[in-house]
């Protein structure tokens, strides 16, 4: 039957591609992506000639619509974002939603994506986490959502860009607390990885010691919110500022 192909492809280095993924890729009638040009490269560099369509946050119901008929003509389609995974803080769940609606198979094609790497280094003993994605770009937005989430008890995993890593960095400080662990994980399986773990209090004067860890792409993780005391917020936040006096 003809389906559409969810297909994890490499947030870094080419060679994070399964094996089924390159079959997958080689056999479709055409590859829906993100961005044509990224994808092109990616196929080149494994031999695979394919089709290629665009189908990106702004064209998602045109290329839906598209793709239902290419399905509804018997056509094998695949579907990629830029990097790791499609429909996680990417494209694609409109696309998926829309051609299951059509009642056509939507295939996952599972393969890498910034969360799972970066927890799966991070040595989160609860092992529970809770993913975030993209905080709001503005400030007080992103603040109130942090607000929300300072009492779960789950880690929290953030993605960020590097124009927003200082601010983002300063504000889990402040609304987190200075105690909780951050994992920062850095450009993961490209060739300037780095992953560091310290306290949050820390972060900003880790950041600020050298200008290149504040470059590339970034999985931030944040541990969950220590059992509750029985403390008042402003309580916590006092006995915080204490301990971070007493040498
Ligand atoms: N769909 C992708 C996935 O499965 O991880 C995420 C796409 S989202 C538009 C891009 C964000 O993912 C970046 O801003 C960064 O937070 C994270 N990311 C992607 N590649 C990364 C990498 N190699 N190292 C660290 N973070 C990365």
């Amino acid at each position: 039957t003809p389906s559409l192909y969810v297909v994890a492809t490499p947030m870094g280095n080419l060679q994070d591609i399964t094996l089924r993924a390159l079959a997958v890729l080689t056999a479709v009638d055409v590859v829906a992506a993100e961005d044509t040009r990224h994808t092109q490269q990616l196929l080149a560099a494994h031999g695979i000639a394919a089709h290629l369509m665009a189908a990106h946050e702004h064209n998602e119901q045109k290329a839906a619509t598209q793709i239902i008929a290419r399905l509804e003509a018997g056509e094998q389609v695949a579907f990629v974002s830029d990097a790791g995974t499609p429909g996680i803080s990417d494209p694609g769940a409109r696309l998926v939603a829309r051609v299951r609606e059509a009642g056509w198979p939507v295939v996952p094609v599972p393969g890498p994506s910034a969360v799972a790497a970066a927890v799966s280094v991070a040595g989160l003993e609860h092992g529970g986490f809770h993913f975030i994605g993209f905080l709001p770009s503005k400030r007080a937005a992103r603040r109130a959502r942090l607000e929300a989430l300072r009492g779960q008890a789950d880690a929290l995993v953030f993605y960020e860009s590097p124009h927003r890593i200082i601010e983002c960095v300063a504000d889990l400080a402040e609304v987190l607390g200075p105690a909780r662990e951050l994992v920062v994980a850095r450009e993961l399986t490209k060739r300037f990885e780095q992953i560091e773990r310290l306290p949050l209090g820390e972060a900003d004067a880790w950041f600020a010691a050298d200008a290149n860890r504040q470059r590339g792409e970034f999985v931030l993780i944040v541990t969950g919110a220590p059992p509750e005391t029985g403390l008042s917020a402003e309580a916590e936040r006092v006995l915080g500022l204490l301990l971070e006096a007493v040498p």
